[in-house]
């Protein structure tokens, strides 16, 4: 809320800035540098927040990680790998994340805005999608991984709800709290993660995983699109 970044503006502790090689103190974005619009979404680490910012009237997704919560889970270096991944690319169909700072509460991420809600969403709102709306995002998200993937980092969360679409129509991946950098050879990555209908076998097998996971969990998005639930669903966890 607007109320929120007035309080906070106060506290920022080390403040940083994206493209920022200006020490005018003055120029410095933070907290009060944006109008809170509303909610986008609630993920499992954090809240998206649509904002403006005041200077440019340019809109926003503020992505808000509570730093109590992130200690108290033990996630915090997946709030930092999401600031590092994010910070290394740059693609069409990949959200840029154009400011980053914090407070001593909160981190904050500022992203792309894109208005066409995300997969998980449209797919509740049209059951499922036609086969060629389905090639279309396919292909993006295959462009997407593939520009990750040469930069050997692992997306690991390919899921409906961590895709959304721009004001074009175009798919976008979002969400890199679960991604992971320098991953040189395969099954390298022992970590236990990702969502439950959204799992490959050596994820749950934890027999070590690498950048296959991400073609894997692409093949139970396209089933998910096509079909309108995962390909492996049910309602009892075990
Ligand atoms: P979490 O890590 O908590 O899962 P996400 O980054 O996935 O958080 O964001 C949660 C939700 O917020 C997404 O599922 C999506 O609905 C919305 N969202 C995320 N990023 C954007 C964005 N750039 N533009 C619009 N909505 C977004
Ligand atoms: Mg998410």
């Amino acid at each position: 809320s607007e109320e929120e970044n007035d309080n906070s503006s106060n506290d920022i502790s080390d403040n940083e800035e994206c493209d920022n090689n200006n020490s005018d103190k003055k120029n410095k974005i933070g907290p009060s540098s944006f109008i809170c619009l509303g909610l986008l979404g609630k993920g499992s680490f954090g809240e998206v927040y649509l904002v403006k910012k005041k200077k440019t009237n340019e809109l926003y997704a503020m992505k808000l990680l509570d730093k109590d919560r992130i200690m108290a889970q033990n996630i915090f270096k997946y709030a930092m790998t999401e600031r590092n991944v994010l910070s290394l690319t740059s693609h069409p169909f990949i959200v840029q994340l154009h400011y980053a700072f914090q407070t001593n509460e909160k981190l904050f991420l500022l992203l792309d805005y894109c208005p066409g809600w995300d997969l998980a969403e449209q797919l509740s709102m049209q059951a499922r999608f036609s086969e060629p709306k389905a090639k279309f995002y396919l292909c993006e998200i295959v462009l997407a991984l593939g520009d990750l993937h040469q930069k050997d980092i692992i997306f690991r969360d390919l899921k409906p709800d961590n895709v959304v679409l721009d004001a074009d129509g175009h798919a976008m991946l979002t969400d890199f709290g679960l991604s992971r950098e320098g991953v040189y050879d395969a099954k390298i990555a022992k970590s236990f993660c990702g969502s439950i209908a959204y799992l490959a076998p050596e994820m749950l097998n934890r027999s070590g995983h690498g950048k296959a996971v991400d073609w894997y969990l692409l093949g139970v998005l396209f089933y998910e699109m096509l079909v309108g639930i995962p390909p492996f669903f049910t309602n009892n966890k075990e």
